[in-house]
């Protein structure tokens, strides 16, 4: 079984979803909702989900990445919960593209800092810190992201939008930085 995952428009997508509590999160109801939450992240399939994006405002996300092809930037992320997370974001910045279950079949690129700290509670309310570079890195700035009612088309290069069959198409292997280049606006020269 699976839940429907809302797309862009729907308005849970963009309050702030509110914290669990610790009885709470030792709840039946909440570790359903968690199993659920896996089973519909790995149907879509995705490497996380938040819980507005399936239509309920609660601070809590799953993720987990298999990175089958992984690099120095990628490597996998076995299954965990995030709950209440507090996020501390590294200076440095990368602009890769991204995309989202909500904004079904497009992709834009989105600067991310390259390493961030996160404070959370897991599935079970335990404090937990997590110290994370690269693509989990921005994986968790995605989700947390959605946490607060913001998704990547708030902050992605607005030029680079497109249908994730075009990226597929027309960007594939081309450096970020050349792709910006050539999306560059033409500007008038100056007189
Ligand atoms: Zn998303």
């Amino acid at each position: 079984m699976h839940l429907k995952i809302v797309q862009a428009g729907d308005p849970v997508l963009r309050h702030a979803a509110r914290p669990l509590g610790a009885a709470e999160i030792d709840s039946a109801e909440i570790q359903q909702l968690i199993e659920l939450m896996r089973e519909t992240m790995h149907d879509a399939p995705g490497v996380g989900l938040a819980a507005p994006q399936i239509g309920l405002p609660l601070q809590l996300a799953v993720i987990e990445d298999v990175a089958e092809n992984e690099t120095s930037e990628r490597s996998p992320v076995p299954f965990h919960v995030i709950i209440n997370p507090r996020l501390t974001l590294g200076a440095e910045a990368v602009e890769l593209f991204e995309g989202c279950l909500s904004v079904d079949g497009f992709q834009a690129v989105v600067s991310r800092a390259r390493t961030v700290t996160v404070e959370a509670f897991d599935h079970r309310g335990t404090p937990i810190k997590i110290e994370a570079r690269g693509w989990y890195a921005r994986i968790l700035q995605h989700e947390i992201d959605h946490l607060h009612g913001t998704l990547y088309i708030d902050r992605m290069r607005p030029r680079t939008f497109s249908t994730a069959r075009n990226a597929a198409r027309y960007t594939a292997g081309v450096p970020i930085a050349e792709l910006l280049a050539k999306l560059d606006p033409v500007r008038a020269p100056s007189s």
